[in-house]
């Protein structure tokens, strides 16, 4: 594909999507399957935390020994993938006001479009599937390639240049907490902060998000902070 020298970076959760009740289900069953945790975990914090981070967390939080975490995480995360692939069909995950229309219009500009989200690969792609826009979406960053979010933006670049070519500099990273405006700090990425997830604008703003907007639905002022 020729592009226009301009890559967006989406997140999936609270950026392009909302709802994903099967995904939290799936964490449930997994963690108590390898670990024997049956604990509520709906209240720890998780917006913009990596797969594989959360489960830690969880885990840690929970007790469970350094060495019983480690024999088990692999397996623990590849059945996380299994029982969200068995229970996608009643996934109640929408795509955001918007993001259709703005999909869209970006592929019609060429402009490339990856991903940068804490989700596990098969995860995400069948999560967007659900919400019917993942053939806009061929490559990124995911929770499987590292625990650590601004490893995984480090993915999505290096994927973008090596898949697609991609020279350009005018890279936007699009999510909706703040630890998606700080994974992007230390590439000098500019980052767009939108407030449909938990964190309100003004503490988006907080963060030194070059652009805070209230959801994606304003298409045009999208695009004219991309510059298209
Ligand atoms: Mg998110």
């Amino acid at each position: 594909m020729v592009h226009n020298g301009i890559l967006t970076l989406f997140d999936i959760d609270g950026t392009l999507v909302r709802g994903a009740r099967c995904h939290y289900m799936a964490f449930v069953h997994a963690v108590s399957k390898f670990y024997g945790m049956e604990e509520d975990i709906s209240g720890v914090n998780y917006a913009g935390k990596t797969d594989p981070q959360i489960l830690r967390e969880v885990l840690e939080i929970g007790g469970i020994p350094d060495k019983v975490i480690e024999d088990n995480f692999q397996d623990c995360l590849n059945y996380m993938i299994q029982d969200y692939l068995a229970n996608v069909h009643r996934e109640n995950v929408m795509a955001l006001g918007g993001v259709h229309d703005l999909l869209n219009e970006l592929k019609n500009e060429n402009v490339l479009l990856g991903l940068t989200t804490g989700n596990l690969e098969p995860i995400a792609y069948a999560k967007l599937g659900r919400a019917g826009i993942d053939n806009y979406f061929s490559f990124g960053g995911f929770g499987s390639d590292s625990a650590k979010r601004p490893c995984l933006v480090e993915k999505a670049l290096e994927r973008a240049r090596k898949i697609h070519g991609f020279k350009g500099d005018e890279i936007f990273i699009i999510g909706d907490t703040p630890r998606d405006v700080d994974a992007a700090k230390p590439f000098h990425l500019h980052t767009i902060a939108v407030a449909t997830g938990r964190y309100s604008t003004t503490e988006l703003e907080k963060t030194g998000a070059d652009f805070v907007l209230e959801s994606l639905e304003d298409v045009k002022r999208v695009r004219g902070i991309l510059g298209i």
